[in-house]
């Protein structure tokens, strides 16, 4: 049985070799520095098995669940299929089932594809044509929904914006890369206060993970800050405080400018008080993002409790 393989090629492995020499002999061009596991600069994932817990020392959580590892001490003892650490796979093929608007310039996009696992939270490229890819987040979960999930903001001028207004419909086949990122609950304690902060479409990254706590058994309370410009920017409303009613540790706060509430001045007035002991998820508008992280590390949240995505624009 083939111990290793790395991009579909078979890689001899001897007993007791790490799996950076065995890349090394086969001529395959993998970086790397310290060759004892502290650099990371070897970093690579195992999309198929497990591992040995050894090669994971010093990676986040989030990693560790993704199947990152360090080569250079892994001398696995079960079949590893590995890729490089930025390697999303290639291209996939789905299938548009709806294209809904969430408010007057946000659509909801669900689109079909066949086993495809991913975490609530990540986010894919879509793909529209050789020089057109961005990114976007899943508000969906892979067991409770039979369909990949995305809130898409139409720019007035944006290139994928109007590809999606324009030229999508229901039933046509879309290509997709990913999934990328670690914005995702892990190595949460289920007894944590877990705050989830976000604004307009960084909601989706939010939705997903807040499902995702919940269907893991999330204890502790959980609050959900969503922030728009306008009344009518906020959108999932009914949903959410259908949420907040039937579970006890779950509070929906939404916050918009035109009622004079500033959603980064109203988490962080009520969230720092306790932001040594909580988990955070941020997600949107990065400098929201961006001023959100550097205030909660500030009032004493760990950095390795806060995870974010900042929604930075492709062009
Ligand atoms: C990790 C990650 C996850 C993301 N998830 C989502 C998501 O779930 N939903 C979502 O709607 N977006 C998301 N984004 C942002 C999205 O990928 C970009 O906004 C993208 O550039 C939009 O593409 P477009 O072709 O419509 O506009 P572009 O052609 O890229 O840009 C057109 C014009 O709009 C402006 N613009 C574009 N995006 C933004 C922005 N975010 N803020 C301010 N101005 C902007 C540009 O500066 C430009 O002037 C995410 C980005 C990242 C990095």
């Amino acid at each position: 049985m083939t111990l290793l393989t790395y991009k579909d090629r078979p890689v001899e492995i001897a007993p007791g070799e790490t799996v950076l020499d065995a890349l090394l002999r086969a001529g395959v061009e993998a970086s790397y520095s310290c060759r004892s596991g502290n650099c990371q600069t070897c970093l690579h994932r195992a999309v198929e098995g497990t591992p040995p817990a050894e090669s994971q020392k010093g990676l986040t959580d989030a990693q560790k669940a993704l199947g990152f590892f360090l080569p250079c001490i892994c001398e696995p003892t079960s079949p590893l299929v590995i890729a490089p650490p930025d390697d999303a796979g290639a291209a996939m093929e789905a299938t548009v089932r709806e294209i809904t608007p969430l408010t007057d310039d946000v659509v909801r996009l669900r689109i079909e594809t066949a086993n495809f696992a991913y975490r609530s939270g990540q986010f894919l490229e879509l793909i529209a044509g050789d020089d057109l890819r961005r990114h976007y987040s899943l508000a969906s979960h892979p067991e409770e929904d039979p369909f990949l999930e995305m809130h898409i903001r139409l720019h007035p001028n944006g290139r994928m914006s109007r590809y999606v207004r324009e030229t999508l419909v229901a039933g046509q086949k879309l290509h997709f890369a990913g999934p990328r990122g670690t914005c995702f609950y892990e190595g949460v304690d289920a007894d944590q206060p877990l705050t989830l902060i976000g604004a307009g479409t960084g909601l989706a990254p939010l939705y997903g993970v807040l499902r995702d706590a919940l269907r893991q058994g999330h204890r502790g309370p959980i609050r959900l800050y969503h922030g728009a410009r306008e009344r009518k920017g906020l959108y999932l409303t009914d949903e959410l405080q259908a949420l907040a009613k039937a579970r006890a540790n779950v509070e929906y706060i939404p916050a918009t400018l035109d009622l004079g509430a500033n959603v980064a001045a109203l988490a962080l007035e009520a969230e720092a008080p306790r932001a040594a002991h909580s988990a955070f998820f941020l997600c949107g508008d990065d400098a929201l993002v961006n001023r959100l992280k550097r205030d909660l590390f500030m009032s004493g949240a760990s950095l390795k409790a806060i995870r974010s995505d900042a929604f930075t624009p492709a062009a």
